[in-house]
């Protein structure tokens, strides 16, 4: 899953980083308000963490200028311990949450999982499809109630898919969530590794549709 971090510290922009990408995210930082602008005005991300002190533009009128061109992508953001008035001014322009600074890694996780779930949907974080159970908790995918092991690859692409079932997801988005876009990779890496997850899930719970992309159905019922 892509996720767009503003940051202009680079002490605090480092530590996050290395958190993230353990926590299998594919992280892109910025460290400027107008750079921030146009990536998260024109890239699809799985959520933006957003601090509000930066260069150039300030982050909460990055933010309102998201929203003003009907931007939804879930925003963290990173508020001063204690300054009330930018979490109330960082809600009031479109924030999905906010933490303040200092923070734990662990809660700035947390959040972030919190904030990706509501905006796909789903309220927890464990998701089944038939005999498939994934739990971002654990950052693991079950098989009738058997662990699995996935390449961190593997487990991004069925994360993507399983977080996003019901949706056909284009190869291109498939591609950028769990590469980056700065990585791009051909679409038969990404036909390769559904194969291999297919081998490991089972047959069924991928579709392709040709020309379009992959889906994992909505369970019914
Ligand atoms: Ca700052």
């Amino acid at each position: 899953m892509r996720v767009l971090l503003v940051e202009d510290d680079r002490r605090i922009a480092t530590e996050v980083v290395r958190a993230l990408e353990a926590a299998g995210y594919v992280v892109e930082t910025v460290r400027d308000g107008e750079e921030a602008w146009f990536r998260g005005d024109t890239e699809d991300y799985a959520a933006i963490v957003l601090d509000l002190g930066l260069p150039g533009m300030d982050g909460l009128a990055v933010l309102k200028r998201w929203r003003q061109n009907g931007r939804s992508t879930p925003v963290l953001i990173l508020t001063a311990r204690g300054s009330w008035a930018e979490r109330v001014d960082g809600i009031d322009a479109g924030a999905d949450d906010y933490l303040p600074k200092p923070f734990r890694m662990e809660e700035l996780l947390a959040r972030l999982r919190s904030i990706v779930r509501r905006s796909a949907g789903h309220a927890a974080p464990v998701v089944s499809v038939g005999d498939v159970t994934l739990d971002e908790r654990q950052m693991k995918v079950f098989v009738r109630g058997i662990p699995v092991t996935l390449s961190p690859l593997e487990y991004r692409l069925a994360a993507y898919l399983l977080l996003h079932r019901g949706r056909v997801v284009s190869q291109q988005e498939l591609s950028e969530s769990i590469y980056g876009q700065d990585d791009a990779h051909d679409s038969n890496a990404i036909e390769v590794l559904i194969g291999r997850v297919r081998k490991k899930l089972g047959p069924g719970l991928i579709e392709t549709r040709r020309g379009f992309g992959y889906l994992v159905p909505e369970p019914a019922g």
